[in-house]
């Protein structure tokens, strides 16, 4: 029996592999103004998704507390958080401790950043006394990928292929 016909014996799922940046800019799913984001896997397994996040302006993007792990890596601009005094910049590794709440800003010199960031949980969105105004979960994220491709004309089921 070969490896190909015994995997999906064991309940295996297929792999993923693709060009992170798209070619077709549809792919990238509007998230708010001048912000988008990728989806890479979206997974409804473990709670979490990756994805490339997106940034076109200046200024305060979230403030945001991560209930579980996030490691992201810079490919393109810079961000920090006000929290702290370091600064993602291209080519950096982050890692975003469990319980963390931070706000995201991208400095006024950056005209476009792209991070890839691997997200566990959610995302819990606060305003500035503490109190949730949101959250996104892998669940969410899917159906704002099914909204915007279904919309953009890719198909609503485009973003099957991302979630495992
Ligand atoms: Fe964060």
């Amino acid at each position: 029996m070969t490896a190909a016909a015994i995997l999906p014996s064991l309940g295996l799922v297929p792999e993923i592999a693709v060009a992170a940046i798209p070619g077709d800019e549809r792919v990238w799913v509007p998230q708010a103004a001048d912000v988008w984001f990728r989806p890479l896997l979206l997974n409804t397994v473990s709670g979490g998704w990756c994805n490339l996040l997106r940034v076109r302006r200046s200024g305060v993007l979230s403030r945001h507390r991560h209930p579980m792990v996030v490691v992201g890596y810079v490919i393109k601009g810079k961000w920090r958080y006000l929290e702290h005094d370091w600064i993602a910049e291209e080519g950096s590794f982050v890692y975003e401790p469990p319980g963390e709440v931070h706000t995201l800003v991208v400095p006024e010199d950056c005209r476009e950043m792209i991070t890839f960031f691997n997200i566990s949980g959610a995302m819990i969105y606060l305003d500035q006394a503490g109190q949730q105004i949101g959250y996104e979960d892998v669940f969410t994220k899917i159906e704002m990928c099914r909204r915007h491709y279904r919309d953009a004309g890719l198909g609503a089921d485009y973003v099957d292929q991302f979630i495992r």
